[in-house]
């Protein structure tokens, strides 16, 4: 499948990454089954087919001015007689004969015969009729059938994710529903016997789930169905037993926590134990290394690490390539944007950092300018939300200086 894994600023900072994003979207390959949908009903879904035009677009010759469709030519000074009028939905009349126009409205069918429609702020009355200016073009004004599609060609590939534009694309080409992918089951578990619900009171040592409330967010989508497992404790037997349930009745499982080589983190056994295998696709990313992909019976998993700017910035990388994947659609493309640092630091290099960071005015030739936020910490979300995007810092940069040219990831 076509994979636009982003590139283009001189040295990339992403180029580290393609390759080891492009086989986690082979480890997820698209789910059968389709559904029929009303065409107004598939905002983001993808196309289960390709489809085509079922007809002409537009269906007929039609007037795109409020004016006058001119007959064929009398000649320059003559007055046309106005002898029909068409207003848009009214059925298209006969020929118009030399000298004859009609007034028309835009969207009107303009008659057989006419070569243009003069727009009626151009035209003169003159005796019964109008005059037309001197050398006036034919074919003016006239949005000619099949000009903006030609019946059978087609519209959209099979995987297109639709929008809006798609929608009225189709729709305007006959479609009135539209078969596309089923909607993805996805589980999501919270992992950390330390965790408690949004809402509830803390004791000494807890803190609460925020993961878990952050990624229903974030896989909030027309075609996600989600079935919220909450919070797991770290214990080994609950963590399998929990996997083997969801395996059975979703195509992706997401977890976060639990993912490092600690003696407190079973998310790895806990997937083994239940019969699965784990694809280590080694992502050198800053922050939150360790994402832990694999398959347990039918469905996909994604073993997230618990920090939660970790969790965010895996998630956005590369949870939502694992959903176009099963979705069957192309990968969404990750487009930085050519920035200027406003900062200077010393980095540790080898691995593409993905630091929070805002805008901060613009350089001379316009180019904006970025500063990081809350440096450093994987854990903190205030600088998160405070930003306006992701930095992205290449694996071999040793050092960023005041006005270096940097990427860019907007949110
Ligand atoms: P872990 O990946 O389990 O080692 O967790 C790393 C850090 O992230 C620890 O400080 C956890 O308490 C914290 N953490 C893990 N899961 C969550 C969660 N769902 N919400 C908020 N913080 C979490
Ligand atoms: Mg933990």
């Amino acid at each position: 499948m076509h994979d636009p894994v982003l590139t283009a600023l001189p040295p990339d900072p992403l180029a580290l990454l393609r390759e080891p994003l492009a086989r986690l979207l082979t480890l997820a390959g698209p789910v059968s089954g389709t559904e029929t949908l009303a065409a107004g009903a598939a905002m983001g879904r993808a196309l289960a087919a390709p489809i085509l035009a079922l007809h002409d677009v537009p269906p007929f010759d039609q007037s795109a001015m409020d004016g006058y469709a001119l007959g064929p030519p009398e000649g320059a000074g003559t007055a046309w007689r106005v002898t029909t009028r068409l207003a848009a939905g009214d059925a298209p009349v006969g020929a118009l004969a030399p000298g004859e126009a009609a007034r028309i409205f835009t969207g009107a069918p303009v008659p057989g015969g006419a070569r243009s429609v003069l727009q009626q702020e151009k035209a003169k009355p003159l005796g019964e009729g109008i005059a037309v200016p001197a050398n006036w073009p034919a074919g003016a004004n006239i949005r000619l059938r099949g000009e903006d599609v030609r019946a059978g060609a087609t519209l959209l590939a099979a995987g297109q994710r639709m929008d809006a534009r798609h929608i009225a694309l189709a729709v305007a080409a006959g479609h009135g529903a539209l078969s596309v992918t089923r909607r993805l089951r996805v589980a999501l578990a919270s992992t950390g016997s330390e965790l408690r619900q949004a809402g509830s009171g803390l004791g000494s040592g807890q803190v609460h789930d925020s993961n878990g409330p952050m990624l229903r967010a974030m896989l909030a989508a027309p075609d996600v169905e989600l079935v919220e497992i909450g919070i797991l404790p770290d214990e080994p037997l609950r963590l399998r037993d929990a996997l083997l349930r969801a395996s059975e009745e979703v195509d992706l499982i997401v977890t976060t926590g639990g993912v490092s080589v600690g003696e407190e983190d079973h998310m790895v056994g806990a997937i083994l134990a239940a019969g699965g295998k784990i694809e280590v696709v080694h992502l050198p990313i800053r922050p939150g290394k360790p994402v832990k992909a694999g398959h347990l019976g039918a469905a996909v998993i994604l073993a997230l690490p618990g920090n939660p700017l970790a969790a965010y910035v895996n998630f956005w990388l590369v949870g939502r390539r694992v959903l176009d994947g099963l979705a069957g659609t192309p990968a969404r493309p990750l487009r930085p944007l050519a920035v200027r640092s406003g900062f200077r630091e010393e980095r540790r290099p080898g691995r593409v950092e993905f630091a929070p960071a805002r805008f901060a005015g613009t350089d001379p030739s316009g180019l904006p300018v970025v500063e990081l936020l809350g440096r450093g910490s994987s854990a903190r979300l205030a600088p998160l939300a405070a930003a306006d995007g992701l930095c992205v810092i290449g694996p071999e940069v040793l050092r960023v200086e005041e006005g270096d040219l940097l990427a860019l990831l907007p949110f």
